[in-house]
């Protein structure tokens, strides 16, 4: 079965270092409850005022299931017209 991959875009600054993407990554792909597992990485900058670090691993399928779980804006779905109708 096919999944179409969607396309997110990061605004890091918006990024609170929530781990909610994160932890409903880990838990829907490898079932487990740990930021660690997740398809993308999270990392403070460790300098007030610089954005977190946000990236995606190869190991991200782009189901876009961390987008709609950030409510801060910082990841965000970009919206496609279907091929086809
Ligand atoms: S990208 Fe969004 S959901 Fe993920 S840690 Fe940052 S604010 Fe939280
Ligand atoms: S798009 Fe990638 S990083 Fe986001 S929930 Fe899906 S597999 Fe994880």
């Amino acid at each position: 079965m096919e999944h179409q991959r969607v396309t997110i875009s990061v605004r890091a600054g918006s990024c609170t270092l929530c781990r909610s993407c994160q932890l409903i990554c880990s838990m829907t792909h490898k079932g487990v409850f740990d930021p660690s597992f997740a398809n993308l990485s999270v990392e403070d900058s460790g300098d007030a005022g610089e954005a977190p670090r946000i990236v995606f691993l190869d190991s991200c399928t782009g189901c876009g299931l961390c987008a709609d779980y950030c409510v801060y804006g910082a990841l965000e779905q970009e919206k496609e017209a279907p091929a086809h109708e």
